[in-house]
């Protein structure tokens, strides 16, 4: 059978000449008939030009066809499609499938690999995996057990694979790549186990390491620059990371790197964030603990670090920096800005200067935020850029063992890994948030490789007064404010889209895949699919028709209970509990829902 991969070809070629094109990089690297990378382009944005589903027909919606992934547990990823190939692929054992488009889902190939089942109980929150990338002809993974493989994209044979990191000591692969022209670039999980966190580059063309990038350690470790790397524009000095840890705990202070990436190749550079600082019990750990919790901006060849922010000094909540990256060039009074926008899980929206890494905008996208009161926005200020903390909500500042309560957000955030969209044609991002508060009580624990490494007992439930655990909200990042919000009764933990048809998509715990208007936050649609969603929703077109495709199977963090057969609510730190009820809503299983316009 003929396969195409033109349009991924086109692609490539688009990217490159729009470096020489640029500024006008971002109109086409929006996503269109091809999903080609995670987030549909390198910007993150996850948006489409595709417009034949628009706010008037949405209501009309069908489902195509569907397709069974024959994996139970949570489905946090999205699909891609290149020309008339959709490729995905499944939490452990990471099951990879390419699908002919012209019929219905057939599958073209299959790729099962052999991992050790020993990787399941090192992965701190459901045995997820965040989807595959594609590029110079092969689909890339980066499976469980830090496996980060190459694909044959037409045959499903294996063309390279290595090890980027060492399972049996805690780390896990569970991030999707970004491949940016030679090179695909892989972070890696394991906050939960004293993992000391990276963000690496390895060629396309052999899987040969080109550099890596550690979230702390020595300068000649992290690829700072000493003098030259800025924070908040100002230069940082030698071994900046070391000199903010107490002794070695640097060594398996965490900063794990599973999120999202994006590039802007004006400035060749790219974009991710890093996570919590081990172990959750503070008291171990003075400190700024530099650089977890922090936006990273590398250059793409070498990983030096052009800029970098850290937005939850010092950790007390498991706030993980680990969210989206989203660039847009949108204008603050009136002047034009290339932004990068990030939602993190402390439940500040923050909007920065991405050339620079200057802080312009950071507001709480969640009104029940307490643990700080504002972030210090005056840059003449010696806390700029800090969070006010409100000490009766930070854990461990009156000692460890003891509770401090109806702290908001709950570790997982007013929004975790579940990524937002923007619509150029409105300027608005689509989040979808938790709305859930927790106790916490850090207490002593010791580092064992291989074993968890967190020390506090959490519960999590809705805001006091609240039934309601989730918003799926419009934000505008110019200015720091909500312009809607529709209220959801779980956390909305599926991944948004945008589309040219002003229709936005999400999913929800309970399976509903939703479109509403993406000016008013108006229902337009709504279907009950097999399982839960944690996964993304994405939108190609095939054949002149345009589809929209979303992964259900229940699990992730929020999911755990269900996915891993858990009833104490303290179990799943502290999921369990807060979403017990879950249960009456749906059940486990891997299935990916095609919906289209009825044809006439
Ligand atoms: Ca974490």
């Amino acid at each position: 059978m003929k396969q195409s991969f033109r349009y991924g070809m086109l692609v490539t070629a688009a990217l490159v000449s729009s470096i020489a094109l640029a500024p006008d990089v971002f109109a086409q690297d929006a996503a269109g008939k091809d999903w080609p990378t995670p987030a549909g382009s390198v910007n993150g944005q996850r948006y489409s030009t595709l417009n034949q589903i628009n706010a008037q027909n949405a209501g009309k919606l069908q489902v195509a066809w569907t397709f069974s992934t024959g994996v139970l547990r949570g489905h946090e990823g999205q699909p891609l499609v290149v020309g008339d190939t959709m490729f995905l692929d499944t939490p452990f054992p990471n099951t990879v499938f390419a699908l002919d488009l012209a019929h219905d889902g057939k599958i073209l190939w299959k790729y099962e690999p052999k991992q050790d089942p020993n990787v399941i109980p090192v992965m701190c929150c459901d045995t997820v995996n965040r989807g595959v990338a594609y590029g110079d002809g092969k689909i890339f993974l980066h499976q469980a057990d830090t496996t980060l493989v190459a694909l044959d994209a037409k045959t499903g044979k294996v063309a390279w694979s290595v090890k980027t990191a060492d399972s049996s000591k805690g780390a896990t692969g569970t991030d999707a790549p970004l491949v940016v022209k030679d090179k695909v670039y892989v972070g890696v999980s394991g906050g939960e186990f004293g993992v000391r966190g990276w963000f690496a580059a390895y060629n396309v063309a052999d899987g040969k390491e080109v550099w890596r990038g550690y979230s702390m350690g020595p300068d000649s470790d992290t690829l700072i620059v000493p003098g030259k790397t800025t924070d908040l524009g100002k230069a940082v000095a030698a071994d900046s990371s070391v000199t903010s840890w107490q002794g070695d705990q640097w060594k398996i202070g965490g900063g794990a790197t599973w999120g999202w990436k994006s590039y802007d190749p004006k400035t060749n550079l790219i974009f991710y964030g890093s996570g919590n600082p081990s172990t959750w019990n503070p008291s171990q750990r003075p400190g700024d603990n530099k650089y977890s919790m922090t936006i990273w901006a590398r250059d793409a060849d070498t990983g030096a670090v052009k800029w970098l922010y850290q937005m939850t000094p010092h950790d007390q909540w498991d706030y993980d920096g680990v969210n989206e990256m989203v660039l847009t060039d949108q204008k603050i009074d009136g002047q034009d800005r290339r932004l990068l926008v990030h939602f993190d899980r402390n439940g500040f929206g923050y909007t920065l200067d991405r050339d620079t890494g200057a802080l312009l905008v950071a507001q709480k996208f969640d009104p029940a935020v307490n643990w700080a009161t504002k972030i210090d926005l005056d840059p003449k200020s010696p806390t700029y850029g800090r969070p006010e903390l409100d000490e009766k909500y930070a854990p461990g500042h009156n000692g460890q063992d003891v509770n401090s309560t109806n702290i908001c957000p709950a570790a997982l955030g007013s929004k975790d890994e579940q990524p937002s969209a923007f619509s150029p044609q409105t300027g608005l991002f689509y989040v979808p948030t938790n709305h859930v508060c927790m106790d916490y009580e850090p207490f002593r624990v010791s580092y064992t490789a291989g074993q968890p490494y967190v020390g506090a007992t959490l519960a999590m439930y809705p805001p006091k007064g609240d039934t309601n655990m989730g918003n799926f909200i419009a934000w505008d990042a110019t200015k720091g404010k909500i312009v809607w919000s529709d209220p959801e009764q779980f956390s909305a933990w599926g991944g948004a889209l945008a589309t040219a048809g002003d229709v936005v998509f999400y999913g929800t715990l309970e399976g509903y895949l939703k479109a509403v208007d993406a000016k008013t936050g108006k229902l337009l649609y709504k279907f009950k699919t097999p399982s839960g969603i944690i996964g993304n929703v994405m939108t190609y077109e095939h054949d002149g028709r345009q589809f929209v495709a979303v992964l259900s199977g229940v699990g992730g963090w929020a999911g755990i209970g269900l996915a891993a057969g858990l009833t104490d609510p303290h179990a799943g730190l502290g999921a369990v509990g807060g979403y017990a009820a879950l249960n009456q809503y749906t059940s486990l299983g891997g299935a990916l829902t095609v919906f289209a316009l009825p044809q006439n």
